[in-house]
């Protein structure tokens, strides 16, 4: 008598889905897999609640996400976003209700003990090559009928499989971001974007007592050298205590040539990145994690690519607009002044990433 093969125990041991990365956007991939009812596995090396530099706001479309997966998460609710120069400033509140500054350990957690209660799996590994088959594709001894990596900015998984993209070569010109924390009560309900002639400083209330700071700038700047541009948040910060070490990311423009490779869906940062100028990395992450659910659990895997781009387009097209502009010395110092004098203008551009 033949083993019927859907029988076998080698076809029974079969997810769905594994996840490569268990970051939030892994983490919120692996949930809603989850409850659209398919077995999942992510597969992360780190263990504990994961640390990452991060601007730490949460976008109210991020927050709906994250709602939507039964994720609740601490943190300060934070009302719109302010522009400074030192000279002026213009502000806008969220149509669409607040955002909330959330420490990412914070966040991790949140979305750890979700993915546990719904019962998803853990593979303590880190993912060294993908094998894809006709039927199966299997990752760290493990086989699944897909993949979803969810590995970061610099996704291997993306660059084993030749997806990445190639980057223009404008030398000097890569960004990085680099964050650290104040123990200080915050001043502000906004999150600040502080502008300098070279590099961004954004501020994000995190809890009564503690915000963080990220600076957006050019490689081999130190982070305190970096805020030195920056009198007036510095004179905020005066006498507050750095509760964390400096963490740093880049570069952070990252190109990818598709989403998709078979049974392998990229989402998150390893799907590509712009900037974290606009704050909006984990909004636009859940919603590839959602996005590329959905088609698996529809059974048309070839909906995520278009899906993808519909999702992302809006913020990928302000940020890389944004960059853009700022990159040339006149419109960079023209910007505060002219979002102060258009109110209505800055508060549509906000909306339009809320
Ligand atoms: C300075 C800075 C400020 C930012 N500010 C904001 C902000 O204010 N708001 C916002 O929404 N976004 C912000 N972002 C963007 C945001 O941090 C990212 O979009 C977000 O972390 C993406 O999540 P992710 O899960 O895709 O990737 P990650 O958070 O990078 O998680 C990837 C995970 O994959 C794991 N992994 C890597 N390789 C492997 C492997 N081979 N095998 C198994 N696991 C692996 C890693 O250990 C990690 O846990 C900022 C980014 C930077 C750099």
């Amino acid at each position: 008598m033949s083993l019927d093969p859907l029988q076998s125990p080698d076809v029974l041991d079969v997810l769905d889905v594994l996840v490569v990365g268990g970051g939030p956007v892994g983490l919120a991939s692996a949930i809603e897999a989850r409850l659209q009812h398919l077995s999942v596995a992510v597969v992360e090396p780190r263990d504990g609640p994961i640390d990452k530099a991060c601007g730490e706001g949460l976008m109210p479309s991020a927050l709906r996400s994250l709602a939507a997966l039964g994720v609740e998460v601490p943190g300060r609710p934070f009302v719109g976003i302010r522009y400074l120069d030192g000279r002026r400033e213009a502000q806008a509140r969220f149509r669409a209700g607040p955002g909330r500054g959330v420490r990412r350990t914070s966040l991790q957690a949140a979305l750890s003990r979700r993915a546990d209660e719904l019962g998803v799996e853990r593979l303590r590994a880190q993912v060294r090559t993908v094998d894809q088959g006709r039927e199966v594709v299997t990752a760290a001894g493990r086989s699944a009928r897909w993949l979803i990596a969810a590995d970061g900015l610099h996704s291997g998984v993306r660059r084993g499989l030749g997806l990445q993209g190639i980057e223009e070569s404008r030398r000097g010109t890569a960004r990085y971001g680099l964050r650290r924390h104040f123990s200080v009560a915050p001043w502000s309900d906004y999150v600040e974007v502080h502008w300098s002639p070279q590099a961004e400083a954004y501020a994000t209330p995190i809890a009564d007592d503690l915000v963080g700071v990220a600076v957006l700038t050019r490689a081999g700047t130190a982070y305190d050298e970096a805020l030195q541009a920056f009198p007036a948040l510095l004179a905020r910060l005066r006498g507050a205590a750095p509760v964390t070490d400096v963490r740093g990311a880049g570069p952070l423009r990252q190109r990818v040539t598709s989403v998709r490779q078979g049974r392998v869906l990229l989402v998150g940062d390893a799907a590509g990145y712009v900037d974290a100028l606009t704050g909006e990395g984990l909004a636009t992450g859940f919603a590839s994690a959602r996005a590329a659910v959905h088609s698996l659990a529809a059974g048309q895997p070839q909906r995520y690519g278009p899906a993808w781009a519909r999702e992302t387009r809006r913020s990928r097209m302000l940020t890389t607009g944004l960059l853009a502009l700022t990159r040339h010395e006149r419109p960079r110092s023209l910007l505060v002044p002219v979002a102060a004098r258009l109110p209505a203008g800055f508060a549509a551009a906000v909306d339009l990433l809320a």
